[in-house]
C-alpha cells in the first residue's frame, strides 16, 4: 500500500463545476417539466414497465409474508403511529445524550407514553413482535395494568421507583439490538464477512460499509480509517486472487463504501484547503490500498451541504495517475437533488478527461426531511431538493437514462427498493451491463435479481451504538406514508396506486409553491 505515491503535477485540465452550483435552488415547476420530457416512456414500453413492476410487487408481499422482516416493521411503526414517532425520539435521544442518567431519564418518559401493546401480534412479521416485546418490556417490569393507560406519567414515576433506569436502559437497548442485528451484517468485519457467505454463493455482490459518520475528533476519524484500512485486508483475503485485473472482474468483487464526513472532524466547505491537505491523502492511501487489491470502493452521497466539498475532494483522486487503470472508485449521485443531471454531466467530462469509467450509485437521497428543515432554518430562497416525492422519482429516471447512455463514462448501479423504479430502469437499460444494489435487510423480498442482473447487497458493518444515525434515516425515509416501501407492507394499498408511473403523475399535478421566506 506504501509504494503508491500521488502525482499531483500531472493533472489533466478538468471539466468545471459551475453548472452544478448554479441549479442548487433552481425552481422546480421548469425543471421537473425539463426532466418529464427527458423521463417519459412510450405508451407501449408503460405497459411492460407496469406488468413487470405489478409482478415484482405480488412476489414481493408474498414473499413478506413468508419472511417478515424489517419492512413490515418500518410499517408498523410508521410515522403515522404514535409508537413510531416515540421509538424516533428515543433513538435521537441515545444518539446525542452523552450520560446515562438523561438518556435514562429520556427513555422513561418515551417508552412510558408509547402504547406498545396495540402493536403485539398485529404483524405476522417476526421482527415487529420481536422488538415490540423487548419495547414492552420495559412496561412488564412494572406491569401496572390499566395505570399504564389512563397515567403514563405516574407509571413512570413507578416503574423508575421500583426498578430504577437502568433496567429500562438495558432493555431497551434489547430491543435497539434486535433491530440492529436486522439491519447490520455483522459487529466486526470478520464476523460480517462469515454471515455474508451463504448469500455470496447464491451471487449477490457486496460493498461494505463501516457503520460510523461525522467524526467529533481526529482520534475518531483516525479510528475510523484504521478500521476502514482493517476491512480493506479482510475483504480482499475473502474475495482472494482477482482473475485478472479487468474491469468486470473489479465490479464482480466486493468492495467499501465510505463516507467522506467520518474521515476528518472539520469536513465543512469553510476548510477545504486543509482537508485538501489533511483528508486527501487518507482517502488516497485508501483507494491505493483497494486498487492493490483489485476491490471497488464508493463515496456515499451526504448532505447538500457537502456535495461541492466532496467533489473538490474527490477530484484530484479521479484525475491522479498513480490510480489509474483501477476503474473502481465510484460516487453515489442523489436523484432528489436539483444537481443529479449537471452533476452526471460533470461526471461524465471527469471520465472523459481522465480516461476512467466511474460507477455510479444512484440514490434517491437519505436526507431529505434534514434538507428541508437546513433550507428553512437558513431562511434560503429555495431547497436544494425536490419537495415532491413524485418529482424524485421522475429525476432519477431521467438519471437513470443519462447514466446508461453514456456507458464509455459510467457502470451505472441502481439502488432503489422501489418497484417501478427497478422495472423501469430494467425496461430503459434493456441488455446494457449495470447492477441493481440493495440495502441489506431491507428490500429482500422484491428480489431484483429475478430481473437476471447482478444485485450488491450494501452492507453495514458496526456495533449498536454505531447504528443508530444509519437506523433513523431508514426509519425516517421507510415510516413515510409516500415511501414505497411502507406502501408495500400496508396489504389495503391497490397495486396499481403503488406502481402508477410517476412520470405521468408529475405531468398532470400543478405546480408546487414557490418558497416564499
Ligand atoms: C444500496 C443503497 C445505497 C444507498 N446509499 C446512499 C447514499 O450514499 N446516500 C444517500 O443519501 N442515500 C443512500 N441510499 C438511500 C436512498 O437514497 C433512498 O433513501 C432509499 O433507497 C429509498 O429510496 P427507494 O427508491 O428505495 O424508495 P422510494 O420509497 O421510492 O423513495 C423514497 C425516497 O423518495 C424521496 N422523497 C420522499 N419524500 C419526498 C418528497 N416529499 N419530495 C421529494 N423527494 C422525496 C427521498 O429521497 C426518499 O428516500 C442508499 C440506498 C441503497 C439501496
Amino acid at each position: 500500500m506504501g509504494e503508491l505515491k500521488r502525482d499531483i503535477a500531472a493533472l489533466p485540465p478538468l471539466p468545471n463545476r459551475e453548472a452544478i452550483s448554479d441549479a442548487l435552488l433552481v425552481e422546480e415547476s421548469p425543471l421537473v417539466e425539463s426532466l418529464i420530457a427527458r423521463a417519459r416512456f412510450p405508451e407501449e414500453e408503460r405497459c411492460r414497465i407496469e406488468l413487470l413492476a405489478s409482478d415484482l410487487v405480488k412476489a414481493a408481499r408474498d414473499g413478506r409474508h413468508e419472511q417478515g422482516g424489517i419492512d413490515s416493521f418500518l410499517h408498523e411503526y410508521g410515522l403515522s403511529s404514535e409508537e413510531g414517532v416515540l421509538l424516533l425520539c428515543l433513538a435521537e435521544a441515545l444518539l446525542r445524550i452523552p450520560d446515562a442518567a438523561t438518556a435514562d431519564r429520556l427513555i422513561a418518559g418515551t417508552i412510558g407514553s408509547g402504547d406498545w401493546a396495540r402493536h403485539l401480534g398485529h404483524s405476522d412479521s417476526l421482527i415487529v413482535n420481536a422488538s415490540t416485546w423487548g419495547l414492552m418490556l420495559t412496561g412488564r417490569v412494572v406491569d401496572c395494568g390499566d395505570a399504564r393507560r389512563s397515567d403514563p406519567a405516574g407509571l413512570v414515576q413507578r416503574l423508575i421507583a421500583r426498578s430504577g433506569e437502568p433496567v429500562i436502559r438495558q432493555a431497551l437497548r434489547q430491543a435497539m439490538r434486535i433491530l440492529g442485528r436486522q439491519f447490520v451484517l455483522g459487529q466486526t468485519i470478520e464476523e460480517a464477512l462469515a454471515n455474508a457467505e451463504e448469500e455470496r454463493e447464491q451471487g449477490y455482490r457486496f460493498s461494505f460499509d463501516m457503520l460510523g459518520e461525522a467524526a467529533r475528533t481526529s482520534e475518531d476519524a483516525e479510528r475510523y480509517a484504521q478500521r476502514y484500512g482493517e476491512a480493506i485486508a479482510a475483504v480482499a483475503a475473502w474475495a482472494g486472487q482477482p482473475k485478472g485485473r479487468t474491469e468486470e472482474e473489479l465490479q464482480r468483487r466486493p468492495g467499501l463504501s465510505v463516507k467522506l464526513s467520518a474521515l476528518h472532524p472539520r469536513y465543512q466547505p469553510s476548510q477545504e484547503a486543509r482537508l485538501q491537505d489533511e483528508l486527501v491523502p487518507r482517502v488516497f492511501e485508501l483507494a491505493g490500498a483497494m486498487r492493490e487489491a483489485w476491490l471497488p470502493l464508493t463515496i456515499d452521497a451526504e448532505e447538500a451541504d457537502k456535495l461541492s466539498l466532496s467533489l473538490a475532494l474527490t477530484e484530484p483522486l479521479f484525475a491522479d495517475p498513480a490510480l489509474a487503470g483501477w476503474n473502481g472508485l465510484g460516487l453515489a449521485v442523489q436523484a432528489y437533488s436539483k444537481r443529479a443531471l449537471p452533476l452526471i454531466d460533470w461526471l461524465a467530462g471527469m471520465a472523459r478527461a481522465t480516461g476512467r469509467r466511474i460507477p455510479v450509485r444512484l440514490v434517491k437521497g437519505a436526507y431529505w426531511d434534514s434538507e428541508i428543515e437546513c433550507a428553512q432554518k437558513q431562511g434560503l430562497a429555495g431547497y436544494p431538493v425536490f419537495t415532491r416525492k413524485t418529482n424524485t422519482d421522475v429525476a432519477y429516471l431521467a438519471a437513470a437514462r443519462a447514466l446508461l447512455a453514456q456507458l464509455d463514462c459510467f457502470y451505472p448501479q441502481f439502488a432503489t427498493h422501489n418497484a417501478h423504479t427497478i422495472a423501469a430502469v430494467s425496461t430503459i437499460a434493456g441488455n446494457r451491463p449495470y447492477e441493481f444494489q440493495r440495502l441489506y435487510g431491507m428490500g429482500e423480498a422484491l428480489r431484483p435479481e429475478a430481473l437476471a442482473k447482478p444485485c450488491r447487497i450494501y452492507a453495514p458493518v458496526g456495533g449498536h451504538r454505531d447504528l443508530l444515525a444509519y437506523l433513523v434515516r431508514r426509519l425516517l425515509e421507510n415510516g413515510a406514508n409516500t415511501s414505497f416501501v411502507n406502501r408495500l407492507a400496508d396489504d389495503h394499498a391497490p397495486i396499481s396506486a403503488i406502481i402508477a408511473d410517476p412520470v405521468e403523475k408529475a405531468a398532470v399535478l400543478p405546480c408546487p409553491k414557490k418558497r416564499t421566506r
